[in-house]
């Protein structure tokens, strides 16, 4: 019988970290979803169940990292897959953009991608074995106006991809990034609802012509994390409706 898997989904408690965190846990994955917001934590445990397990952290709060993870492996186990997906953007002209706004961003989108990856990285590395997948953006596949800082650390995660991906391979732990197109849900919401030009702009390069659903990238996610992926590792995947190539 094949072992019970963990999966950690940072930002698991909405949008397409809980529709992830649904896949898994449908598929017998217990899946500890971290977000900051308790409520809407509790709402996605009542949701997922009981292959579901959540716990209250900033990721910003990069000194504690490894003690979360001290606490996952005590209490859990062993961590088989890490999604990091948890992220925030803003909407501001490029001057507007003040330096505390431009980093909180980096240290939400990026930074924290880092020090979660590296300590879960250290044990995945005992046993020669893990799947990490993290989420990138169309605004690292074209030039997108008024999201400086989101773009800055959307493109740096597909790097990061590929040299965690180079580095970390052969050490048995594989490395992809799912670059989402536009999917509804809260964060799209925000900044298309209010912005008919701009939602009409991105619908007019989609070829498949609407926006996507959360359960797009879940699905996709779920199978990066299968035995059906074992070959694939370094990879962006657009999950997009053609968004990224779209005239
Ligand atoms: P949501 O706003 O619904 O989800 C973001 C999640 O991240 C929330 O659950 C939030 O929980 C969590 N989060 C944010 N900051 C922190 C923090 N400091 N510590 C812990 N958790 C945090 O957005 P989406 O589902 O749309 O976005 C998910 C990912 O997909 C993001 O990385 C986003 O950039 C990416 N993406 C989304 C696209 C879209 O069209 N929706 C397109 C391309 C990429 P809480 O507030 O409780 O902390």
């Amino acid at each position: 019988m094949k072992k019970q898997q963990l999966a950690i989904v940072t930002g698991g408690a909405s949008g397409i970290g809980l529709a992830i965190a649904e896949s898994f846990t449908k598929n017998k994955i217990r899946t500890i979803i971290i977000g900051r917001d308790k409520k809407k934590l509790q709402s996605a445990k009542k949701k997922l169940g009981n292959y579901c397990e959540p716990i209250s952290f900033d990721l910003t709060n990069l000194k504690e990292v490894p003690n979360l993870i001290k606490y996952i492996i005590k209490n859990f186990g062993y961590i088989d897959i890490l999604v990091n997906n948890a992220g925030i953007n803003q909407k501001k002209e490029f001057t507007e953009v003040t330096d505390e706004e431009f980093s909180n961003i980096i240290q939400t989108n990026l930074q924290s991608v880092f020090s979660i990856s590296r300590e879960v990285v250290k044990k995945m590395i005992l046993k020669k074995n893990g799947v990490i997948i993290n989420i990138s953006s169309m605004a690292s596949q074209y030039g997108i106006p008024k999201v400086i800082a989101y773009t800055a650390s959307k493109s740096a995660i597909e790097g990061m991809t590929r040299a965690m991906a180079v580095e970390l391979s052969p050490k048995g732990i594989r490395i992809n990034c799912i670059a989402p197109g536009f999917i509804e849900t809260e964060m799209s919401a925000k900044a298309l609802n209010n912005d008919p030009e701009r939602k009409n702009k991105v619908l007019g390069r989609t070829p498949l012509g609407y926006l996507g659903e959360p359960k797009d990238i879940a699905t996709t996610a779920l199978f990066l994390v299968s035995d059906a992926a074992k070959y694939i590792t370094g990879a962006v995947l657009p999950v997009d409706g053609g968004n990224s190539i779209g005239f």
